[in-house]
C-alpha cells in the first residue's frame, strides 16, 4: 500500500528529498544534542519560574526539561552553560501590519516577499518568533509566503501567519493603511449579509482559520459595519471553526460585537469609562483581547534608547523625534485616564489579554521592540511580569492554535529567548536579550543589526 502512494506520489517524492536535504546540513548536526543548563527557566504558563533549571534540545526540539542535575544528556551532547541567565518562551505578536513599511516609504510598493521577510526579521530580532499580520496582506500572496517559508526557502525568521480582513467598501484599515490594502486589494469588501457570508466560505475553503473585521467609522469618516453584516460573518465563521477579530474602538462598538459572538477584541476604549453591563458581557464571554495600546503612546524613539535606536535608520530617527517628541497633545491625559481606568477591569473581568502591537503602520512604533513596550505596558497597568509574558506567550499560542510555541516544555520547537536579567523582576529585563533560539539555532542577531545599518 505504502508502496503504491509512493509511486502516484512520484513527483512529490524529489521535491521532498530537497526539502529534508536542505534542512540537514549532514547526519552529525540532526542528531546533536544541545544541553542547556544553571538558567532561570520561565515556562510561559504564569507558574512559578524554575531557578536553575535545564533543558535539552534534540533536531529543534526541547526532548527534556527539569532542574539542573535531573535532566540527562546522551553522550556526545554540547553543554551550555547559563547560569545567572534567564530563559523564556519567545513571543508571538497577534496583530502586526506586514510589509508596507520601507522607511525611507510606505505603501503597497514595498509589499514584496523580501520586504515582509525583514519585518519578520526584525520581529525575531527582538525575540518574537510567531507574528500575524492581520487584514493587511493580500491573500494569495500571503499564502504563498507561508508556503515557502514552511519549506525552508527563505532564511531563518519569525514564523508568518495572516489573516484576511473584511470591512464594508471604502471602510475598514484606517486612513494610512486603507491606501496601501486598496492597491493590493487586501481587504475583502461586504454589504450584505449573504456577501459576507459568501466570503467567509471561500476563505474557509482555503483552510484560513481566522478573520479580521472592522466595525467602527473612525469618528464618523468612514462607512460602519451593519449589525447583519458582521452578524452574518461572525455565525459564519463559527460553522467553518473560524475565529473572529473584531475592531472596536468604542464601547458601544465592543459591546454589540462581543455581544455578535466575535472571539478576539482588538482595541481598548480609551475615550470613556467602561460600564456594568460591558463588564458583566465579557464576565460571560470572555474573549480574547489585543488592547494595541503602544501605537497610541508616545513613542520610545524619544527616549533616545539604544534598544529602540539600533534598528532603525537614523533619518527615519531624526524624522520622528522631530514630529512626535514635543509637548504632549490635548488629549493624552483622558487617553490615559481612561486606559488605566478600563485595562485593569477588561482583565478582571475576563478579558483573555495577547500580545498583539499594530507594528508596521507608523516607524515610531515598529518591529520588534514596540512588542516589548506593549508588554511592559501590561505590567504598568497593573499585571504581573508573570502574567504580562504568558500573554506574550503561551495564550497567543493557544488562541492560534500553534501546538509547538508558547511554553518551555517538553515536545515545543527549542523557540526560546536567553535574557541576561530577570523579567520578573522588573519587566523591562525582557529587552535585556543575550540570544534567541529559532528551532534550536542561535539567531545571527548581530549580522541583522549589520545588513540595516549598511541598509542606511
Ligand atoms: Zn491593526
Amino acid at each position: 500500500m505504502r508502496r503504491v502512494t509512493m509511486l502516484t506520489c512520484s513527483a512529490l517524492v524529489g521535491l521532498a528529498a530537497i526539502a529534508a536535504s536542505s534542512q540537514s546540513r549532514g547526519p552529525d548536526n540532526v542528531s546533536k544534542a544541545v544541553l542547556y543548563e544553571g538558567g532561570r527557566l520561565i515556562v510561559g504558563d504564569g507558574t512559578a519560574p524554575l531557578e536553575a533549571g535545564a533543558f535539552l534540545v534534540q533536531n529543534g526540539r526541547i526532548t527534556a526539561l527539569g532542574r539542573k542535575g535531573m535532566v540527562t544528556a546522551p553522550a556526545g551532547a554540547t553543554r551550555v552553560d547559563l547560569t545567572g541567565k534567564t530563559v523564556m518562551p519567545a513571543w508571538i505578536n497577534v496583530h502586526v501590519h506586514i510589509g508596507y513599511e520601507g522607511y525611507t516609504s510606505w505603501g503597497a510598493e514595498n509589499y514584496t516577499p523580501r520586504n515582509v521577510l525583514d519585518h519578520l526579521e526584525r520581529e525575531a530580532f527582538y525575540g518574537i518568533l510567531g507574528t500575524v499580520a492581520v487584514g493587511s496582506s493580500p491573500t494569495a500572496q500571503a499564502i504563498q509566503f507561508q508556503q515557502d517559508q514552511q519549506a525552508g526557502k527563505f532564511p531563518p525568521a519569525s514564523r508568518f501567519f495572516f489573516m484576511p480582513g473584511m470591512a464594508p467598501p471604502n471602510g475598514g484599515p484606517d486612513a494610512i493603511l486603507i491606501k496601501a490594502t486598496t492597491a493590493l486589494h487586501a481587504v475583502y469588501e461586504v454589504s450584505t449579509g449573504p456577501e459576507a457570508r459568501a466570503a467567509v466560505r471561500t476563505l474557509a475553503g482555503r483552510n484560513i482559520k481566522h478573520v479580521k473585521i472592522w466595525v467602527d467609522d473612525r469618528r464618523g469618516t468612514y462607512p460602519k459595519m451593519t449589525p447583519d453584516v458582521y452578524t452574518a460573518i461572525i455565525d459564519e465563521a463559527h460553522k467553518h471553526q473560524m475565529t473572529v477579530h473584531a475592531h472596536a474602538t468604542t464601547l458601544a462598538d465592543q459591546k454589540a460585537v462581543v455581544g455578535a459572538g466575535a472571539d478576539v477584541l482588538v482595541h481598548i476604549v480609551a475615550n470613556e469609562k467602561l460600564d456594568a453591563e460591558y463588564l458583566a458581557l465579557l464576565r460571560e464571554k470572555k474573549p480574547y483581547w489585543t488592547p494595541v495600546m503602544g501605537l497610541g503612546d508616545r513613542s520610545e524613539v524619544c527616549d533616545n534608547d539604544p534598544f529602540v535606536d539600533q534598528v532603525l535608520p537614523p533619518k527615519t530617527i531624526a524624522a520622528i523625534r522631530e514630529m512626535s517628541c514635543g509637548p504632549a497633545i490635548a488629549n493624552a491625559a483622558t487617553r490615559e485616564e481612561m486606559i488605566a481606568n478600563n485595562f485593569p477591569k477588561m482583565v478582571a473581568a475576563g478579558a483573555r489579554l495577547v500580545l498583539g502591537t499594530d507594528a508596521g503602520i507608523a516607524p515610531r512604533h515598529s518591529f520588534g521592540w514596540a512588542d516589548h513596550h506593549e508588554v511592559a505596558r501590561y505590567v504598568q497597568l497593573g499585571l504581573t511580569p508573570s502574567q504580562a509574558i504568558m500573554a506574550a506567550t503561551q495564550r497567543p499560542a493557544e488562541l492560534l492554535g500553534i501546538k509547538d510555541m508558547g511554553t518551555l516544555a517538553v515536545g515545543k520547537s527549542a523557540d526560546f529567548v536567553v535574557l541576561d536579567a530577570n523579567p520578573l523582576e522588573n519587566i523591562r529585563n525582557t529587552r535585556q536579550i543575550t540570544n534567541v533560539s529559532l528551532r534550536g539555532t542561535m539567531l545571527d542577531r548581530d549580522a541583522w543589526l549589520a545588513g540595516w545599518k549598511k541598509a542606511n
